[in-house]
């Protein structure tokens, strides 16, 4: 049984790992057992046990309704509140990254049980804010924004786009600009549910025409609210960002074999998960300077990161023996993420 301990009010990190179902065809017993309750991971070796104790542990049972109440809608709510959040899927290929942030396939309706947190996230914005706006038109108005980018290779590419315009990342003191990029008003579930779909197959066509493939590249679907607010002679505006990050594959790169530009390519990933561990641990202790700039993937999150801005990490990880190399160290990453 999955713990039902959601990401409480006021913490800023949450970290979860999430097993998806054993596809070993040979059946060897896979060395992963979840203790959901008390949220503890333990990956047996052959000489060894290691237990991760984390947020939250989800086995491969846990439904996509359970995973996005518990790590997903408490950051939704703070959201529609003016609080930034971020929420990041991090595994090797086919754990289950994308699964869990858009669904089994890329347009699901919205009674599907399988759809993701994407999807569940988008639906609860707008009944939500639909309901408010609703009770009284004249004193409280919104509006949504998307953006869908893909950083490969150290590159910025504008997912909206179907030509996969290179984008270039600006930043100032108040605001990280994505300069080039297109950002749609959204005015309905079904509109912004369209320009995921849209982004989501263009980085498909990508994968094919500019040989790039999509499990080396991160793809960071952005949200922006603003809601203005009117109370008495009092007058309210606020502005937040959601951002739904699918991490490229976080495989260990077999040096040996890439050369040239596979080996750039597995260079930069290698830069940006290890960078990205230590500026989510480091986002809890105030004193600390957190270098954003160090890497695009870090600076284009900069505002949505740290602060009193709201974080979740799900780790992905597949049950198979034959990966616990890779399973040993996403959930290592998980660790050094606390
Ligand atoms: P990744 O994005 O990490 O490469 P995917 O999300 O594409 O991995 O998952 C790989 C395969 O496993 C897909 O066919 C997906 O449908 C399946 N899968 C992953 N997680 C689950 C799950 N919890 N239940 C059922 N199928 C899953
Ligand atoms: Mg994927």
């Amino acid at each position: 049984k999955a713990s039902s301990k959601k990401m409480p009010k006021g913490e800023n990190l949450f970290i979860a790992a999430k097993v998806r179902p054993c596809s070993d065809k040979k059946n060897l017993r896979s060395p992963l057992i979840t203790d959901s309750e008390n949220s503890i991971i333990t990956v047996k070796s052959t000489n060894k046990e290691q237990r991760f104790h984390l947020n939250n542990v989800f086995d491969e049972n846990a439904t996509q309704e359970k995973v996005y109440d518990i790590v997903a809608q408490p950051i939704v709510d703070d959201f529609l509140g003016g609080i930034n959040g971020t929420i990041f899927a991090y595994g090797q290929t086919g754990s289950g990254k994308t699964y869990t942030m858009n669904g089994n396939k890329i347009s699901e309706t919205s009674d599907s049980p399988t759809r993701g947190i994407i999807p569940r996230s988008i639906e609860s914005i707008f009944e939500i804010l639909n309901v408010q706006s609703k009770k009284d038109p004249r004193s409280f108005t919104f509006s949504v924004k998307c953006r869908f980018i893909e950083i490969y290779n150290d590159t910025l590419y504008d997912l909206l786009q179907t030509n996969n315009a290179a984008i270039k990342i600006l930043a100032s003191g108040e605001q990280i600009l994505t300069v080039g990029a297109a950002e749609f008003v959204v005015t309905s579930v079904e509109e912004c549910l369209l320009h995921l779909r849209n982004g989501w197959k263009n980085r498909k066509t990508a994968e094919t025409s500019m040989n790039r493939e999509s499990s080396r590249s991160h793809a960071i679907f952005m949200l922006t609210l603003v809601t203005e607010e009117i109370k008495g002679t009092f007058f309210n505006r606020r502005t937040s960002c959601l951002n739904f990050v699918d991490l490229a594959g976080s495989e260990r790169q077999k040096q040996t074999k890439n050369t040239g530009e596979l080996l750039k390519e597995g260079a930069c990933i290698n830069q940006d998960l290890s960078h990205l561990a230590t500026v989510i641990r480091d986002l809890g202790d105030a004193k600390k300077y957190i270098p954003y700039r160090d890497r695009f993937l870090t600076l284009l999150l900069r505002d949505s990161l740290g602060g009193n801005s709201r974080t979740s990490v799900i780790v992905t990880v597949h049950p198979n023996r034959e990966f616990v190399g890779d399973t040993l160290s996403t959930l290592n990453f998980a660790e050094n993420c606390k």
